[in-house]
């Protein structure tokens, strides 16, 4: 959704904050009390991973650095679900831009060279009900922010359609990442910017990059609107998966 459609809209239904439900101007996403408890510090996550806490030395993850907005906790949770009940999408815009200012801060990411930015992919069942991709909302406006290509024609999500961070046991989570799967579309050379609402342990990131990389990527960057603080217990989910 372009800035002036948002702005036709909020004229008819006002404009909110998607946590705490004050009112907002037309061009706000969050209010400013309520962003400052959402934003993830830019050096408390790994910018290889992407975690809070890094699991970089169990196993090097498929794609090349990440980066993230948000923390998926307490202050965040309500605009995650906001944006994906379809009730308030004003977390997809926050997320991008903030996402957008650290991609373009320093050179580590080389924004300028990325070719395209495409979303973690939707089962098309729960696409049509929901009637978008909260990821590709994201990844359309962080697009459209940094001037590039968007896609979301390269990866596909058929068999179960149920989230990652909703799965429990690493087999369940083992099995769902195998339903992601590629077009037959060469990426030779290709930089890409993978962009998904939340990153919990990374495996949906991952099996995406790892696709990516089939199709010969030469880069992925991985980027979340919300990353989640990994417990004691996903940390050993983790190293569990690993060793798998
Ligand atoms: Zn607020
Ligand atoms: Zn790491």
């Amino acid at each position: 959704m372009n800035q002036t459609v948002r702005k036709i809209l909020n004229f008819f239904y006002p404009n909110c904050c998607p946590v705490c439900g004050a009112f907002l101007l037309a061009e706000e996403t969050v209010c400013d009390s309520c962003a400052e408890k959402m934003l993830l510090e830019q050096d408390g996550y790994c910018h290889r991973c992407g975690k809070t806490n890094c699991m970089c030395r169990y196993k090097t993850p498929a794609y090349d650095k990440a980066v993230a907005a948000c923390r998926y906790a307490e202050e965040t949770i309500p605009a995650v679900y906001a944006m994906k009940n379809s009730k308030n999408t004003n977390f997809a815009y926050f997320s991008a831009r903030i996402l957008a200012e650290r991609l373009r801060h320093g050179t580590y990411y080389e924004v300028q060279n990325i070719d395209y930015v495409i979303p973690v992919p939707m089962h098309p069942a729960k696409q049509r009900k929901r009637g978008y991709n909260q990821a590709g909302l994201i990844a359309r406006e962080l697009a459209a922010l940094l001037n590039l290509t968007y896609r979301e024609d390269i990866l596909y999500k058929s068999g179960s359609n149920i989230e990652q961070h909703k799965l429990r046991s690493a087999k369940e989570r083992e099995k769902n990442v195998e339903s992601f799967g590629i077009h037959d579309i060469s990426l030779e050379n290709r930089k890409i910017l993978l962009c998904d609402d939340v990153l919990t342990t990374g495996s949906t990131m991952n099996r995406c990059a790892e696709l990516l990389k089939q199709n010969h990527a030469a880069v992925v960057i991985a980027a979340a609107a919300s990353a989640t603080i990994l417990h004691k217990s996903e940390e050993q989910e983790i190293k569990k998966e690993i060793i798998i």
